[in-house]
């Protein structure tokens, strides 16, 4: 269940959320990569990242594929 956001490109702004503030079930956030810019929506089941081809994750930070070494900064949305 990933959806596309084209509608959020433009929520740029560093209002970024805290990590594990949630309950554990799946949880959708906006991945918006520091070295790109890409704005994507991921899914996140019990904190694991759901398969998504350009991103992955290690501990609990997410990692877009375009070689960034910054981790992406996540947005909640709904
Ligand atoms: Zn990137």
């Amino acid at each position: 269940m990933v959806t596309t956001l084209d509608s959020e490109r433009k929520s740029r702004d560093s209002s970024g959320i805290g990590s594990g503030c949630l309950p554990v079930e799946i949880r959708e956030l906006v991945a918006f990569c520091p070295k790109c810019k890409t704005l994507e929506a991921i899914c996140f089941v019990d904190d694991h990242l759901m398969q998504n081809r350009r991103f992955s994750q290690r501990y609990e930070k997410v990692y877009h594929d375009c070689g960034a070494e910054e981790p992406c900064r996540l947005y909640r949305f709904s």
